[in-house]
């Protein structure tokens, strides 16, 4: 067949497939990233921006199955599943359920914390010190509860914290007060985790990651890919919907549509999307200096360059269904709750869909026996935070590299 043209193509423009290219073209290998949206167009659009080396804690925490039935009632609360999609849902929940194991929250939070550890260290690497300064503050995140009582995961998450030595202090109302001015009397206690950050847009630092693409010689194709074709010989075709490309080895990076690349191969991956919203506060009241991550109201607040996103909600509705704008304003209603003085900002709201796995462990590295087919997907809430690390150690894999993480725990084999 086709003599291969690039060395690489990856395709998807996300924060995991820029990430991916940009390493393995700083290695040497000729790459096109193939996207019909261009940098930034899906779920690294519209995240709430947080950079998060010291979270470690999955989604999926124990006691999440008498919640099920709450989910299915109330189309707004913060975790609903669509009743029409339930069925479809179904094998992936009950993934996600046994992933809430305690013994399981514990191996899923090693890896997650192997992977989101090296975060900041990547987005310096790929950015450069100047751009990185320009987008990226290291300079911690809080959160908050209202009220007396713990949330009912409380003690799993200081489990955590300790087995991998966060550091985190303690904050009560007048710490809060002062640090965050306006802020309403019911939130009474918080949690101030200095080691990680954030970025001021989400958007701004992933078009620039494709931006460093195209200056050090990457070649950018706004084409949508419709199948992957095995060459004889070695290598992939990729049919576009406009042509045929092919490359020695392809990475599907196509964040929550990776799994639509995958099927035709016969290679079944547990990816589902978990829709979440934001509503974007432009010339708002408050400015807070750091994100807040309200654990009562499970939303946060990230002030960034343009205004105040608030973001948050999980949605399984699948890939098809409309938004439901009413789960962006409920966003609204909280961030107005939790700062009274945000009254009149003016409001954008936007949906997009996180690529999540049950275990909130990204699927990375070699396709099973698919020699050339590599997988950099499935980070669900952590991609802004896992998607550098992930695409460093994918190249490393492709060129042969010590990949300086196990790679064991994200391959896509677990969920045989
Ligand atoms: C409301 C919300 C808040 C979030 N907050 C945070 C946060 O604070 N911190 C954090 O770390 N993470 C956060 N996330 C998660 C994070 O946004 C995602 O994990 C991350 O953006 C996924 O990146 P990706 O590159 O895998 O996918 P995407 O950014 O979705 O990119 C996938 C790309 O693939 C392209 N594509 C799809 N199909 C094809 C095809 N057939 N051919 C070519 N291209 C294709 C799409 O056009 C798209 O551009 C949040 C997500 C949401 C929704």
């Amino acid at each position: 067949m086709t003599l291969a043209q690039h060395g690489a193509i990856v395709i998807g423009a996300g924060v995991a497939g820029l990430s991916t290219a940009l390493y393995l073209q700083r290695a040497g290998v000729a790459v096109a990233v193939i996207d019909p949206l261009g940098p930034a167009g899906g779920a690294s659009f519209g995240n709430a921006g947080l950079l998060s080396p010291d979270t470690a804690v999955p989604i999926a925490l124990p006691g999440m199955l008498r919640k099920v039935p709450g989910w299915l009632t109330d189309p707004l609360s913060p975790l609903s599943v669509r009743p029409s999609y339930f069925p479809r849902a179904l094998p992936w929940l009950l993934r996600w359920i046994e992933s809430g194991r305690l013994s399981r929250v514990l191996a899923i939070s090693d890896a997650m914390r192997a992977l989101h550890r090296e975060s900041l260290g990547c987005w310096q690497e790929l950015l450069g010190p100047a751009l990185y300064r320009d987008l990226i503050r290291p300079v911690g995140q809080v959160q908050v509860w209202e009220g007396a009582a713990d949330t009912a995961n409380a003690v799993v998450e200081r489990q955590v914290r300790e087995r991998h030595g966060i550091r985190c202090e303690e904050l009560n109302a007048d710490d809060l007060g002062q640090m965050f001015p306006g802020i309403a009397r019911e939130v009474t206690r918080g949690l101030l985790v200095p080691g990680n950050g954030f970025t001021v847009s989400p958007q701004r630092s992933v078009q620039t990651l494709g931006e460093l693409f195209l200056q050090e010689g990457g070649v950018l194709i706004n084409e949508r890919a419709m199948k992957l074709i095995p060459c004889e010989g070695g290598g992939w075709m990729v049919m576009t919907n406009v042509a045929n490309r092919s490359a020695e080895h392809v990475v599907i990076a196509a964040g929550a549509w990776s799994g639509q690349l995958l099927d035709p191969l016969g290679i079944k991956v547990a990816l589902e999307t978990e829709r979440g919203y934001h509503a974007m506060l432009f010339s708002p009241e408050v400015m807070p200096a750091l994100p807040i991550s309200n654990k009562t109201r499970a939303f946060g607040v990230t002030p960034m360059e343009d205004g105040l996103r608030v973001a948050g909600t999980v949605e399984i509705s699948g890939l098809d269904a409309p938004p439901n704008e009413e789960r962006a304003k409920i966003l609204v209603q909280h961030a107005r709750r939790m700062f009274p003085a945000l009254t009149g900002a003016q409001v954008r709201y936007w949906m997009g869909f996180r690529p999540s796995t049950p275990d909130s462990l990204p699927i990375l590295g070699a396709a099973p026996d698919r020699p050339g087919l590599h997988l950099v997907f499935g980070h669900g809430h952590f991609g802004m935070t896992g998607g550098p690390p992930s695409g460093r150690m994918v190249a490393r894999l492709i060129t042969g590299q010590a990949p300086g993480i196990d790679p064991t725990p994200y391959a896509a084999q677990r969920f045989r």
